[in-house]
C-alpha cells in the first residue's frame, strides 16, 4: 500500500507521519517511511539544492528537478519497498508539486499545470491513498513562528503564496475525492492521529 501525506507548512505532517508509522508497526505491519523531495541520497542532494541552494531555477527547471528526485526515489526506494510488501508512508509526493510549483509559484496558470500533468504521467507512481492535512493559513503561520528555526525558501513566502498552495490542494481533493482524504489539522494531535489511522485501516480493509 502506497500512502502519501500532504499539506501546507505547520500542518503537523512530520509528527503525524511518525505516529502513524509507530501505530501501524505496533499493529504488526511492516512500514517504510520516507519523504520528498528526497528519500534517496541523490534525491536528498536535489532537495538541498531546491530548498537551500543559492540559485533559483526557472519554473520549468524547478519542476523537472522535483520530478527527477521523484524518479530516483521511486526507482530506488518506493517501488522496492512496495515489492517487499511494505506499507510505504511518504511525506509529500506528486500533489505537493501540483500545489507548490503549480499553484504557489505558477499561480495556477494553465501552461504550468499542463507541464506538471505531462511530466507526472512520465514519472508515474500513483499513491493508493493520500491523507491531506488541511489547516487555515493563519493558524499555520502562528504554529511556524512558534516553532522558530531557519525557514527554507518556500516557508519564508508571503501569506498569499500559502493561500494559493492551499487552493491547489483543495483543487486536487475535489478532482480526486476517492484517493484524497481531507483531515482537519486544526484538531488536537490525538484527534488527527486517530482520524489518520482510521482512514488507513479503512482503506486496508478494502
Ligand atoms: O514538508 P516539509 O516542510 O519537509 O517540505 C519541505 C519544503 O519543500 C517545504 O517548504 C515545502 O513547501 C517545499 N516543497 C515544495 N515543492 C514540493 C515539495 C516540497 O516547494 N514539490
Amino acid at each position: 500500500v502506497f500512502i502519501t501525506l500532504e499539506g501546507g507548512e505547520g500542518a503537523g505532517k512530520s509528527t503525524q507521519l511518525a505516529r502513524l508509522s509507530e501505530q501501524l508497526e505496533g499493529a504488526g505491519f511492516p512500514v517504510f517511511q520516507t519523504r520528498e523531495p528526497g528519500g534517496t541520497p541523490a534525491a536528498e542532494a536535489l532537495r538541498n539544492l531546491l530548498l537551500f541552494g543559492e540559485e533559483s531555477f526557472c519554473w520549468q527547471a524547478e519542476i523537472m528537478l522535483h520530478m527527477a528526485a521523484r524518479a530516483d526515489h521511486l526507482a530506488k526506494a518506493i517501488r522496492p519497498a512496495l515489492a517487499e510488501g511494505k506499507i510505504v508512508l511518504c511525506d509529500r509526493f506528486h500533489d505537493s508539486t501540483w500545489a507548490y510549483q503549480g499553484y504557489g509559484i505558477g499561480e495556477g496558470r494553465a501552461e504550468v499545470l499542463e507541464y506538471i500533468r505531462s511530466l507526472r504521467q512520465v514519472v508515474g507512481g500513483e499513491p493508493d491513498v493520500t491523507l491531506w492535512l488541511d489547516l487555515p493559513c493563519e493558524v499555520a503561520r502562528q504554529r511556524i513562528s512558534r516553532r522558530g528555526g531557519k525557514l527554507d525558501r518556500y516557508e519564508g513566502q508571503q501569506m498569499q503564496f500559502h493561500q494559493r498552495v492551499r487552493a491547489g490542494f483543495q483543487d486536487i481533493a475535489e478532482k480526486d475525492p476517492a484517493r484524497i482524504r481531507r483531515v482537519d489539522a486544526s484538531q488536537s494531535l490525538e484527534e488527527v492521529q486517530a482520524h489518520l489511522y482510521a482512514l488507513v485501516r479503512q482503506h486496508m480493509a478494502g
